[in-house]
């Protein structure tokens, strides 16, 4: 069958006396778990060309969010394996950057139509401590119902180890594009609750293996329900007004997400299972409403989420400090830590 690659079966050794020999690249800095955000986007333009503007957007909220979090970054624009093209991209890309950063502690994939909503928010990495995988799902819906919903795998974090790598070798196998994907696909409907028939994408793949070999895996799997690691739009975006009224950033969940994730909007692609024109104008509202929140330390804020157009919230001073005293996130957060 198909396989990402060489098997490795002594990483955690081989990394662990990495580590002790390059002490100036160390796993955990200030306590803190080194973590490695990973995104990425098609090699081509996007069919739609307004779909690269809202790429950059994304990126741009990324950035910003990673910037504030000493979170580290990449951009991948190509396909490693030619097999695993589209939605399985992440995968090869995943265990490459595993091995070529031994310094890194957890790579975190998010999705290119993820936007972080919640700039002050933090992951409650010491609750992830005694895991390798940290998922957003229910464990009704995966073990009870068996949904194709039960978890999303368009924000997620793997730990750098060797159970991530024997990990990512059993869920690629369905990845194959062609007819393996084409007849994994069957059994993926045929064993989902609510799927509909197209070939395996990797979320139906690796629910399907976590309830396949539930005994082998799921006692390293964090299934996070708690706040928004993954937030579905369509709940969300219409209430942005309402959580500034009633809440404020840091909450992460319902009443202020952590991630806005637009799920079934293909801006870049030619087809989605939403009209392109409420995508985009909501893909605009959940960047201007994160947006603002960063713009919030330099005395900015969007005239309304749906303009590009921003306006002075306060007057320029000749003592800049006491806004940084009380507006930089960094501190804020580092606060509530
Ligand atoms: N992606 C990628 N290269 C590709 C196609 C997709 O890196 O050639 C990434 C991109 O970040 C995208 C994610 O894979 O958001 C998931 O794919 P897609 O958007 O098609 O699925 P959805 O998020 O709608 O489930
Ligand atoms: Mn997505």
């Amino acid at each position: 069958t198909y396989s990402l690659g060489p098997k490795i079966r002594n990483w955690d050794e081989e990394r662990k006396a990495w580590l002790l020999q390059n002490p100036e690249y160390p796993n955990f800095v200030r306590g803190k778990p080194r973590i490695l955000l990973l995104t990425g986007s098609p090699p081509k333009p996007c069919d739609n060309p307004i779909g690269d503007h809202y790429l950059l957007k994304s990126i741009k909220n990324k950035i910003d969010y990673c910037r504030l979090h000493g979170i580290e970054i990449v951009y991948n624009l190509a396909h490693l394996d030619v097999e695993l093209a589209g939605y399985w991209a992440k995968l090869p890309m995943i265990r490459r950057l595993m091995l070529s950063h031994p310094e890194v502690e957890w790579i975190w994939w998010m999705d290119s139509d993820a936007f972080f909503t919640d700039m002050v928010f933090q992951l409650p990495m010491p609750k992830y401590d005694k895991y390798n995988l940290v998922l957003h799902g229910y464990p009704d819906l995966m073990f009870e119902q068996k949904s194709w919903i039960a978890i999303n795998t368009g924000s997620f974090l793997f730990r750098n180890c060797q159970w991530s790598l024997d990990l990512l070798d059993d869920w690629a196998p369905m990845g194959p594009k062609g007819p393996i994907r084409e007849e994994a696909g069957k059994i993926l409907t045929a064993n989902l609750k609510g799927r509909p028939a197209f070939e395996a994408d990797d979320q139906s793949a690796l629910i399907y293996l976590l309830l396949s070999k539930k005994d082998k895996w799921m006692d390293k799997v964090f299934l996070e329900n708690s706040y928004y690691l993954h937030g579905y739009w369509a709940g969300l975006v219409d209430r942005y007004e309402e959580m500034i009224e009633k809440y404020h950033p840091g909450l992460g969940d319902e009443r202020w997400p952590f991630v806005t994730h637009f799920v079934g909007c293909k801006p870049c692609g030619s087809y989605g299972d939403y009209p392109v024109e409420r995508c985009l104008s909501s893909m605009e509202r959940a960047f201007n409403f994160a947006d603002n929140q960063v713009l919030k330390l330099y005395g900015f804020r969007h005239r309304g989420l749906l303009s590009p157009k921003i306006k002075r919230i306060r007057n320029e001073t000749v003592n800049p400090l006491e806004f940084v005293d009380q507006f930089d996130i960094r501190r804020h957060s580092a606060e509530s830590t």
